[in-house]
């Protein structure tokens, strides 16, 4: 593909360039950054792979995706006329939900005479010579810009497993966030679900409800915990309209964003049965309380995190009827808290279901797919779908599948080999005017809140270059190695950065990927936002700015 679009990427006089700036990606950090960019009266155009906007929202359709973050911490917070007249049904939506909000905000800010939709980015080259970027489309077409804004989302490039056969397989099969924009029906069928992430978790809950089968292929299980999801009320609708000030203030103090925020007691400073009804209220309770509003040292400390780790085990084993299921199901190699918490609705009952069969492939391996189904170790399974919930290569793989190349032709893939290096997860030395936004090493958690603060930032770096004839914004080398290390510091010491998961880059189904890297930023969010405004206060000194 590099060498392709190498060809139809020539050299660019530097005469006008077509664009203020591009943005790849119509998800909600590009469709958000689009909306800034035209406050200050930039010339922007947006590519989007999808036939529509929306990013993670707009490809995830797979049965049972939701939110699980509260619904009216997720929204945007930039418009008050937008929360008020935009009421979200259940305080997790559900994805036709989010994708409908997002179409909502691209109509009512009448963001799409700017976007190009069907236009997969292939290849972006810095030009000195222009000083900008140009870009090749799949098209074959070209467009020039000051700058290049990659909004591509984290968790935006599929990886399906490598097995043997899968092109042999005569029934449908779908990876979750490939899944076809009209219905699927299990009713009738023996489908088989790979993966046991959050994604997994969302489909088998669906899937098990109406397939004749269904077969779970479990590698590593995961520490779920339950959603407890329900309608919002119209008296709750009333209050959380009237709350948006104060829900918003919230997630700004919160380490990761969320409504939750870790409680300031540790583990061991309460009582046996204090701890035990702490444990129990979190468990009853909405949302990722029990992951991030437990007890300050759960997710640093291996002896606390080894209380709640056998308190969620307790929980799989009264509710799994199978004890020996319940062992399957309950993770061996890491404590709770340290992937990512799938949340769920009834997703251990499921394996209570005479039509739910689970397949350890620890004990079973795959050996292949066959025209049939899946052939294990000991089985054949007959199948008439499989669904892979094998997740993605993670947080740099939207921008490995784009050939990106700065200063003097270096490769982005290249200079990441090793793991990647940022200035606040927001630039790379060698890649002028090419802000990411939820690029590696930035702040995740409750994504919009992070996407809302980076887009601000990226902003305000354009707008001062604006204001002073600035036309060429890079990272200094000095700033790139000190913010690296900072994020290699921060996360020390964190247990799940000593865990297999995409969390730490790590994806098995990907060349290169099999060990771990500091690949985000797990330091606290306000400590993040903290760092990029002094930036900003002190006037981008990190930045070489000409
Ligand atoms: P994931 O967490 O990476 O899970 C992928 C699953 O596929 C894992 O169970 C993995 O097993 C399995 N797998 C991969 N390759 C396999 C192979 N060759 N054979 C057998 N099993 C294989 O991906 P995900 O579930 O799509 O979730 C990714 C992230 O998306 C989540 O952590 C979350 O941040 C986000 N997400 C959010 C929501 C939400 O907000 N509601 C919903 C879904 C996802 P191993 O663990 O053994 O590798």
């Amino acid at each position: 593909m590099a060498a392709t679009h190498e060809a139809q990427v020539s050299a660019v006089a530097a005469t006008a360039l077509d664009h203020d700036a591009i943005i790849v990606g119509a998800g909600m950090s590009g469709l958000y950054q689009l909306i800034r960019l035209r406050e200050l009266g930039m010339r922007v155009r947006v590519f989007e792979a999808g036939t529509g906007v929306g990013g993670t929202w707009y490809w995830n359709r797979y049965p049972g995706a939701r939110f699980d973050s509260e619904s009216y911490s997720y929204g945007y917070s930039f418009s008050r006329e937008l929360l008020q007249e935009w009421s979200w049904s259940e305080h997790f939506a559900p994805q036709p939900e989010t994708l409908r909000y997002l179409d909502h905000v691209a109509d009512r800010f009448d963001l799409r005479r700017d976007i190009r939709l069907r236009s997969r980015v292939a290849a972006a080259h810095w030009r000195e010579e222009a000083g900008g970027w140009e870009v090749a489309l799949e098209d074959g077409s070209r467009h020039t810009a000051r700058f290049l804004i990659t909004a591509l989302g984290p968790l935006s490039a599929p990886t399906l497993p490598r097995i043997e056969g899968m092109e042999t397989f005569r029934g449908q099969s779908f990876h979750t966030s490939r899944w076809p924009h009209g219905p699927v029906d299990f009713a009738g069928k023996r489908v088989a679900v790979i993966g046991t992430g959050a994604t997994g978790v969302q489909t088998i809950q669906e899937v098990a409800k109406t397939a004749t089968r269904l077969t779970v292929f479990q590698r590593t299980p995961n520490w779920c915990a339950p959603l407890h999801n329900r309608p919002i009320t119209h008296e709750e609708q009333r209050r959380i309209k009237a709350a948006y000030p104060e829900i918003f203030r919230r997630c700004q103090e919160t380490f990761a964003c969320f409504l939750h925020t870790p409680d300031s007691r540790g583990a061991f400073e309460v009582s046996p049965e204090e701890r035990e009804a702490f444990f129990e209220k979190l468990y009853a309770e909405p949302g990722f309380g029990i992951w991030q509003g437990n007890f300050r040292d759960i997710l640093t400390d291996r002896r606390a995190n080894a209380l709640i780790t056998d308190f969620v085990a307790r929980k799989i084993r009264q509710r799994v009827e199978d004890p020996l299921m319940a062992e399957k199901l309950i993770p061996k190699n890491h404590g709770f808290g340290t992937r990512r918490v799938p949340l769920e609705t009834n997703y251990y009952e499921v394996y209570n279901q005479p039509n739910v069969r689970l397949v350890d492939l620890r004990e079973t391996p795959i050996e292949r797919i066959t025209p049939e189904g899946i052939r294990t170790g000991d089985a054949e399974h007959e199948l008439d779908m499989i669904v892979y919930a094998t997740g993605f290569d993670a947080i740099t793989g939207g921008f490995d599948r784009i050939d990106i190349r700065g200063v003097e032709g270096q490769r982005l893939k290249d200079r990441w080999a090793g793991g990647p290096q940022t200035f606040m997860g927001v630039l790379v030395e060698g890649f002028p005017n090419m802000p990411m936004l939820m690029g590696p090493h930035t702040a995740l958690g409750n994504i919009p809140r992070s996407i809302e603060y980076n887009v601000d930032w990226v902003t305000g770096l354009i707008r001062h270059m604006r204001e002073r004839g600035l036309t060429r914004a890079d990272a200094r080398p000095e700033a790139v190695a000190a913010w690296t290390d900072h994020v290699k510091a921060v996360g020390t010491g964190l247990l799940s950065n000593e865990v297999d998961s995409w969390f730490t880059g790590v994806n098995r189904n990907v060349e290169g990927k099999q060990t771990r890297t500091v690949a985000r930023y797990s330091g606290s969010a306000p400590a993040y936002r903290a760092w990029c405004d002094e930036v900003a206060a002190k006037g981008y000194r990190e930045l070489a700015l000409a």
